[in-house]
């Protein structure tokens, strides 16, 4: 398969853009592999790419029942950020960046990263000393944070009702300058990609209905394309991995699945350059490259494994983006859609090996699993091919809900609603 350059650019311009081959084979399931993946989404796709490139593992197929992306990596908002507290979050998270500042260039595939930096607005003065502990913790393990005046953010968000008679007024900001934004489906494609050209198969349309067993161990998979044995399986399907762990025995996860709703304004021409959220409430917000607006706010609030949420969560995201940018008011709403989440009671992911012999979970990555999607798929490879964790991942173990050893950002215990 061709390199992607600016000279293949010009090549298939200048033939009518007729000879681009297709970004990947259209596999068949084999009788056996080394590796099952269960899941095309990004943390499958990453961690089918890792697995080849990192450990030579290339014997290896993911099995998707849809076809790629058709899941949380293409529902997303594309947040990407490190702007954790806690150390075991900080060097998780701030390893995905560094794999995301140079992921188009790894892949050979412009995953459309834009570092346009993520600003959290503070309203109250207990807010902002909440953020600035935040930012401390960054800096001091590495990363990069900076606090921000509401003057100097009236300055960057020119959109935004930094002024005293605003609903929610606005008393400063903690910004990561790193953070930003990503392509989505590009992400998921890329990988695609780069995972086909190092031999990994991928079978799209190949729905996993049970997993094969000799004892405990898995020893393999039960699909509407047949039965493929595999020495590993790992599972890596967001908000359907209660669904498909029930399906080899195992029915109490912490897990709860839910669905969380995403929103696309009409185009308009450049308004707000970086990524803001609103501390009052919930609601993050972006502008495309196409000029819509994109944000999003919290759950529906019961548990779902639907794609599509309801008009309350709608109405209080919209009241809320009217508050903090007035300005947009008389704007129309172009698209909705919904995404299934994965929601751990921590709010942290699980990358493990078990809980049976033989197989290997990744879950848990509540909203925020689009910007974990290089480490998840990187710490998972490993995981999966040295049957233990990385340093990186090796807090996030299922048995630590046993053990009541939460990795809790936000030090409120056990719920489903955090992230
Ligand atoms: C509206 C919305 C906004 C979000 N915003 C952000 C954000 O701004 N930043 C951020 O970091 N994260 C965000 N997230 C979260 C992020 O998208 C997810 O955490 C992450 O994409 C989940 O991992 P994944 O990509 O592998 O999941 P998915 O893409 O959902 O992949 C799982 C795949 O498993 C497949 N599957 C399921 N069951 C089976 C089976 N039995 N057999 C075979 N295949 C199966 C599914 O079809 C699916 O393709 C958002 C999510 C949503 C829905």
């Amino acid at each position: 398969m061709a390199e992607y350059s600016a000279f293949a650019l010009l090549k298939n311009a200048l033939s009518g853009n007729t000879d681009w081959k297709p970004a990947w084979r259209k596999a068949a399931p084999k009788p056996s592999y080394d590796v099952i993946i269960v899941g095309g989404g990004g943390h499958g796709l990453s961690t089918a790419y890792y697995l080849a490139k990192e450990h030579g593992i290339t014997n290896v197929a993911v099995l998707e029942k849809g076809y790629l992306g058709s899941g949380n990596v293409g529902r997303n908002t594309t947040i990407v950020r490190s702007n954790y507290l806690l150390p075991d979050s900080i060097r998780f998270y701030e390893h995905s960046m560094k794999l995301w500042e140079n992921l188009s260039h790894d892949l050979n595939y412009n995953v459309m990263f834009s570092q346009r930096g993520v600003l959290n607005l503070a309203h109250t003065p207990a807010q902002a000393d909440d953020y600035i502990r935040r930012g401390n913790a960054m800096r001091h393990q590495g990363g990069d944070a900076e606090w921000l005046s509401a003057a100097e953010i009236g300055r960057r968000v020119p959109g935004l009702d930094v002024s005293a008679k605003a609903r929610f007024p606005v008393v400063g900001g903690l910004l990561q300058p790193r953070a930003g934004t990503a392509r989505h489906d590009a992400v998921a494609w890329g990988y695609a990609r780069g995972a086909d050209r190092r031999g990994v198969d991928l079978i799209e349309h190949c729905e996993v209905t049970g997993f094969l067993r000799e004892g405990d161990r898995i020893v393999g998979v039960v699909t509407n394309r047949g039965e493929i044995r595999a020495r590993k399986v790992g599972v890596a399907v967001a908000g359907s991995t209660g669904r498909v762990m029930k399906l080899a025995g195992i029915d109490k996860l912490p897990i709860e699945s839910h669905v969380l709703q995403a929103f696309v304004s009409e185009s308009i021409k450049p308004f707000v350059d970086s990524v803001v959220t609103f501390g009052a409430g919930h609601l993050y917000m972006s502008q495309s490259d196409k000029g819509g607006l994109v944000f999003g706010g919290g759950l529906d609030e019961y548990n779902t494994y639907a794609q599509r949420g309801n008009l309350p969560l709608v109405e209080e995201v919209m009241s809320e983006i009217c508050a903090m940018f007035p300005a947009i008011g008389r704007l129309r709403l172009l698209r909705s859609w919904g995404g299934v989440m994965d929601m751990s009671m921590d709010g942290s992911p699980i990358i493990t090996k078990g809980p049976l012999p033989g197989m290997y979970l990744n879950s848990g990555w509540c909203y925020g699993g689009f910007k974990a999607t290089p480490a998840s798929g990187w710490a998972f490879a490993w995981t999966i091919a040295r049957d233990e964790p990385h340093a990186i991942n090796a807090a996030y173990t299922l048995d630590r809900f046993n053990r009541g050893v939460l990795i809790d950002e936000k030090g409120q215990g056990s719920t489903p609603k955090l992230h």
